[in-house]
């Protein structure tokens, strides 16, 4: 972003405004965090509406304002007409339109408003606006939400709900401050952020310690599903939807469950295979350790992207086909994943 478009955005927030802001489907803790902290930062100047594709996990419900977002699915109506009222619109911790679905997509693309995208994930889509502040080399869109609160040196404006919702974004999308995204100004930032009244206990108490009887069930149902591929340093998890349902599947429930796929000694590529019967398709998460980009594996077989470590994708197949189809690629790319942990 360029000193001319900052200096643009703070004179188009000197008077009120009416904004939307839009995280992507399927918000995790980073698109709802960064959502909400710049939801308390707007909400005194002007009116302010968060509107989600769709619902996100119950254990981000707890954090301040959870209950003003709105759900493009389910409130309709109230949320496309915060969107066509909207003078602003802000595109956060996603690439590319497409990531909002079919519907919002529709709605959003026939808007004629400024938007301003943050995001950190790679290859964005340069036509939507000129506005976009992009770096994929951050670690999760909260941290970019407070770098623009500093290009907007308002930083001293970060008060303890602003700095909760940063820190779980933060804390969620490096996997507990592991991942190799996670810097030294990642943990300074941290550091602030705790100053100005982040509870970092509380806050990971809250995210990680509301596991269901049945999510937990699940988890050892996805375990004893998991296969390794000891050739191509592979490990894969299925879990198809009669499995969820007899666990009483809630959404977030296989969130990070992939993790542990990749957590085996030699392993540098992991994915999860979900069945979702009602949308027709296997939705995967992608991992990987050092060069093996699984967003490339995703985008050139998987119709889907992210990060080169992280990333997710679809398939029309049936589970069974899918994972075949996957096995039949890894010969393809047998010297990339021998080679990935070398430095
Ligand atoms: P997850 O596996 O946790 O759903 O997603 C991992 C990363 O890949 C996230 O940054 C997410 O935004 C991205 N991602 C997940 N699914 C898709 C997809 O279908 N398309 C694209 N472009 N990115 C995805
Ligand atoms: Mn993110």
């Amino acid at each position: 972003m360029t000193k001319e478009q900052i200096k643009d955005i703070k004179k188009l927030l000197s008077t009120p405004q009416n904004i939307v802001i839009i995280p992507h489907r399927n918000p995790d803790g980073d698109a709802i965090g960064s959502s909400l902290a710049l939801y308390h930062f707007l909400n005194k100047a002007h009116r302010v509406t968060v509107v989600a594709p769709n619902d996100y996990p119950n254990f981000l419900k707890w954090m301040p304002s959870s209950n003003k977002v709105r759900l493009f699915d389910k409130q309709n109506k109230q949320s496309k007409k915060a969107l066509e009222n909207a003078d602003l619109i802000f595109l956060l911790d996603f690439n590319a339109l497409h990531r909002i679905g079919d519907d919002m997509q529709k709605t959003v693309e026939k808007l004629k408003t400024t938007f301003i995208m943050i995001d950190h994930h790679l290859q964005p889509d340069m036509s939507i606006t000129p506005y976009v502040y992009s770096d994929t080399s951050i670690c999760s869109t909260c941290q970019m939400m407070y770098h623009f609160f500093e290009l907007l040196d308002a930083v001293n404006k970060i008060d303890s709900d602003i700095a909760s919702c940063l820190y779980t974004g933060i804390m969620t999308d490096t996997g507990s401050f592991r991942f190799p995204s996670t810097t030294s100004t990642t943990h300074r930032i941290v550091a602030d952020l705790i100053d100005k009244g982040a509870n970092n206990a509380q806050i990971h108490n809250n995210v990680y310690d509301v596991n269901s009887y049945g999510k937990l069930q699940l988890l050892g149902k996805a375990l004893s599903n998991l296969k390794v591929v000891q050739e191509y340093r592979t490990a894969y998890i299925t879990l198809s939807q009669e499995e969820l349902n007899a666990f009483d599947y809630q959404k977030g429930d296989t969130e990070g469950v992939v993790n542990y796929a990749l957590s085996l000694k030699g392993v540098i590529f992991a994915a999860i295979f979900i069945e979702d019967v009602e949308q027709k398709i296997i939705k995967m998460s992608l991992r990987s350790k050092g060069s093996f980009s699984v967003n490339k594996f995703a985008r050139a077989h998987f119709n889907g992207g992210g990060h080169d470590n992280a990333a997710g994708g679809r398939s029309e197949k049936s589970i069974n086909d899918t994972v075949s189809y996957f096995l039949s690629l890894l010969p393809n790319y047998k010297l990339d994943l021998e080679k990935s942990d070398e430095k």
